[in-house]
């Protein structure tokens, strides 16, 4: 009996290697090599948990074929575009066993269970533009600006980069992000793909009524084991000079945005370049506090973790926020002489802040950076909402269905 399957698989062409996929997938069906994210047909049970989350599209890609000529992970890993889609011919099989509905939709509730944050935005959000330019249709922007937003004589050689959309449309909301495509061709000879940074500015510009974006880029020099290695996308982005031409795709990202009703609150926690978007929704706040915009009412608490004060982005400019307008709560993990200290050891110390927080339906968490933070900042939520009363299990439901908890960790 020869079986017809509904491939689920990765187009190559605009996913932009962010890996959410791989990590929200509940079955471990998604792996990746350094050239292509793809999906093990075996594997997959079709739980769509992946779709929605996926900033680009990218994952909403299926072919129908026969079982048994399904597209191997082998094969999908030498791809640079999708294969197209081919009318199986009804006759030639001799039964025909979707293994999943068409649409998916009796099994979407599992899925958007599967990972541990809102795959939705906050109700009250502004509508997001997503995909406007892909590889195929860059949107050339100019740069502006490249200045060093860490200390000189550090490790973390960190840049703030302004590129300009002159007349372009590029319309961006905090939180989202876009991705760049460094020029030339990787060893085998491809265009590089794109790489994925957070836009560091509010919806109305780095600079008020300009067509430009910010975003905070640490250049890579280590690999994940500390070999030496230097990031293609970091490295050409840090060293860009002002009036340089950059390709650009995006923008993406339709979940991890800021609420837009008064009387909202924001609890941030980021290290290291994870502060880019916190950068963008503090700004925004701001900037309508500055105007007497009630947009602006609710608290903001940012715990921030870095190396040392020297390593940690926009450390001056955080400083001058006053201190009626945001709480900030930095963690240093390198400072000689000083205890290692954490985000989520600084969240224990605010625990009653915190759980004020959590016990308000406006309340919004944002967690963005170290792959590594996630388990220890849920931790701390978990333990906070225990201590103070509250069922942890029914409220980090409650979060993630309506768009409360938002992590983006790489
Ligand atoms: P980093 O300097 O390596 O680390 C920042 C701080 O986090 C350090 O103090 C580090 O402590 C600490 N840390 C390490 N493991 C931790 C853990 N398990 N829990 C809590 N804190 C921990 O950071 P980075 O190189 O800037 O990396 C930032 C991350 O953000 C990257 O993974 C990047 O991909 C991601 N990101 C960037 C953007 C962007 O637009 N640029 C957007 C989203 C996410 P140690 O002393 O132990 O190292």
């Amino acid at each position: 009996m020869t079986e017809v399957l509904k491939q689920h698989l990765i187009d190559p062409e605009i996913c932009i290697r962010c890996n959410t996929c791989e990590d929200i997938c509940p079955v471990g069906a998604v792996m990746h090599d350094s050239r292509n994210y793809v999906v093990d047909a075996e594997k997959c049970n079709h739980c769509m948990a992946c779709i929605s989350p996926c900033p680009t599209g990218s994952i909403d890609n299926w072919r129908t074929v026969l079982r048994d000529a399904a597209f191997s992970t082998a094969d999908q890993l030498t791809w640079d575009e999708l294969p197209l889609a081919v009318e199986l011919d009804e006759a030639s099989v001799t039964m025909a066993v979707a293994r999943t509905s068409s649409d998916g939709d009796s099994i979407q509730a599992n899925g958007a269970d599967a990972g541990l944050g809102s795959i939705v935005a906050p109700p009250s959000a502004a509508t997001p533009v997503v995909n406007l330019y892909g590889a195929k249709n860059t949107m050339i922007a100019t740069v502006s600006g490249n200045y060093r937003v860490t200390a000189l004589g550090t490790d973390s050689d960190t840049h703030h980069i302004v590129l300009d959309f002159g007349s372009g449309n590029f319309p961006v909301l905090e939180g989202q992000s876009l991705g760049i495509i460094a020029p030339g061709v990787d060893v085998n000879g491809r265009a590089h793909h794109a790489r994925q940074y957070s836009i560091a500015n509010p919806r109305d510009g780095e600079r008020p009524g300009y067509n430009n974006v910010s975003l905070t880029v640490k250049r890579v020099t280590v690999d994940y084991v500390g070999n030496p290695v230097l990031g293609i996308a970091s490295n050409y982005v840090c060293d860009l000079k002002k009036g340089d031409a950059v390709q650009v795709v995006g923008p993406f990202g339709a979940s991890f945005l800021m609420p837009n009703h008064a009387g909202s609150h924001l609890l941030m926690i980021c290290t290291g370049t994870g502060s880019a978007p916190m950068r963008a929704m503090t700004e925004r706040r701001r900037r309508l506090r500055a105007t007497g915009d009630t947009l602006a009412d609710g608290r903001l608490m940012l715990f921030f973790g870095a190396r040392s004060q020297k390593e940690l982005p926009y450390f001056g400019p955080l400083m001058n926020l006053p201190k009626d307008f945001i709480d900030i709560n930095f963690a240093f993990s390198r400072t000689p002489n000083e205890p290692k200290r954490y985000v989520q050891d600084l969240m224990r110390e605010r625990a009653a802040d915190i759980a004020t927080l959590l016990k308000d339906v406006n309340s919004y968490i944002y967690v963005c950076g170290l792959k590594g933070m996630e388990a220890g900042v849920l931790e701390v939520l978990r333990d906070t909402a225990i201590a103070h009363g509250m069922d942890w299990q029914a409220l980090h439901a409650e979060l993630k269905r309506d768009g409360r908890l938002h992590l983006e960790t790489y």
